[in-house]
């Protein structure tokens, strides 16, 4: 077969200093969700080349390529050596499988010691083209049909076709994140905004048997897997957040709970990211959606760390968010019906301008410090990539 597949690198062929660094952590990526498939990777500093040494695995390929952060396009090409007679016969054999009525032939010499400029190489592919299909005009401005032919160093490539690749940074190049992923619909969102700048996640749930069901839980899970398609190791750690939760109902104002819940959780999710050198937070935070996410509440809670916080999608519209969802595919499962533990205990009030004195005043009512070690040192690690079962909802 003489397809391959060609990728177009993202943004990052913008970053000079780091592009080696870039590049191979892509071709990593690449290998790491391409690992089950019979393939060979060359690579450049301007494109990687993969072939496919199994011919019906091509559409799989093409489609766990299209989401991997860090290429532009992916591009199927037909590959000849640089033989002038051998790239007009594949030039004219991609054209002859087409149907249009007009077409324009885009040469890219890289290889200067190919003898035809590229300009007297388009007029010598046009004509060629001209004089074997009938009834069809070159145009030059707005072709049905372009033909691009790229010569390079040993080998010539020829395509019209371009995917759109996901854009963004290889993950990784960033360094590492986690991101608070509960059921909802917002955080997973979060988690592929931040996985397409280039940060590599992992994710934290809070959990409170058994007021959460091992349904909710699932539903987590399932999330973290359909964000692996973005990135393969995933790591979910799981903290017990019950003895907390019960304590603040039991002793906490009812307007403050959610307050304090919040707090809790960025205070948990700041030592594990001591603890395993994650260097920022992300969350599902969306200003102004809920009582905890007006700008007042997310100061107040945000108030017990210093650790950097991104939320990706705390400027969006809800509807937005949506959009992303559905497209990323963890829509559907978001909106299985399984309660979370911020919707428990849900009072009637919650505090919209929370008052950063009243909240250290309530925390003093119960020694949250060991009940916080204690959920760290009790915390589980799953490795989804490992877990072979299916989620039955
Ligand atoms: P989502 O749709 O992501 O659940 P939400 O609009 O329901 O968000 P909240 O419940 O207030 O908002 O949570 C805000 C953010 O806090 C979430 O997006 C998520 O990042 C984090 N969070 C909330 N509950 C949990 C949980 N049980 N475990 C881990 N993170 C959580
Ligand atoms: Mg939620």
């Amino acid at each position: 077969m003489n397809k391959i597949i060609l990728i177009k690198y993202g943004e990052l062929t913008t970053k000079k200093a780091n592009r080696n660094q870039f590049i191979n952590l892509l071709d990593t990526n690449i290998k790491n969700s391409l690992k089950n498939y019979n393939i060979k990777i060359t690579k450049n500093r301007v494109r990687m080349f993969i072939e496919v040494l199994n011919e019906e695995d091509f559409e799989i390929i093409i489609n766990k390529l299209s989401k991997i952060f860090g290429i532009h396009s992916i591009v199927i090409a037909n590959k000849t050596d640089n033989n002038i007679d051998n790239i007009k016969k594949e030039v004219l054999k991609i054209t002859k499988e087409k149907n249009f009525n007009t077409f324009k032939i885009e040469t890219k010499r890289s290889n200067k010691n190919f003898p035809i400029k590229s300009m007297e190489f388009n007029k010598e592919l046009g004509g060629l083209i001209l004089k074997n299909i009938p009834n069809i005009k070159v145009d030059v401005h707005n072709p049905e049909l372009l033909i691009k032919v790229e010569i390079r160093d040993n080998d010539t490539y020829i395509y019209n076709e371009e995917i759109k690749g996901s854009g963004g940074y290889p993950v990784g190049v960033a360094g590492k994140g986690l991101l608070m992923l509960s059921g909802g619909i917002d955080s997973p969102v979060a988690g592929y905004l931040a996985m397409k700048r280039g940060i590599k996640i992992d994710c934290l749930y809070f959990e409170s048997p058994p007021h959460t069901s091992e349904m909710a839980k699932n539903k987590v899970k399932e999330l973290v897997k359909k964000l692996s398609n973005y990135e393969s190791n995933i790591k979910l750690h799981i903290i017990n957040f019950t003895n907390i939760q019960e304590n603040i109902y039991k002793n906490i104002n009812p307007d403050y709970m959610i307050t304090i819940m919040r707090r809790m959780m960025y205070r948990i999710s700041e030592k594990i990211m001591n603890k395993y050198n994650y260097l920022v937070l992300i969350n599902g935070e969306s200003i102004g959606q809920v009582a905890s996410q007006t700008l007042n509440s997310m100061r107040v809670i945000n108030n017990v760390t210093n650790i950097p916080v991104i939320r990706p999608v705390a400027c969006l519209d809800k509807l937005e968010i949506i959009d992303i969802a559905k497209k990323i595919d963890t829509y559907e499962t978001s909106i299985l019906p399984y309660e979370d533990c911020c919707t428990i205990f849900l009072p009637k009030h919650p505090v919209i301008n929370p008052k950063l004195e009243k909240c250290i005043e309530y925390e003093t009512k119960f020694n949250y410090e060991i009940l916080i070690e204690d959920a760290i040192n009790n915390m589980e690690t799953i490795d989804i990539n490992n877990e072979k079962s299916k989620y039955n909802f």
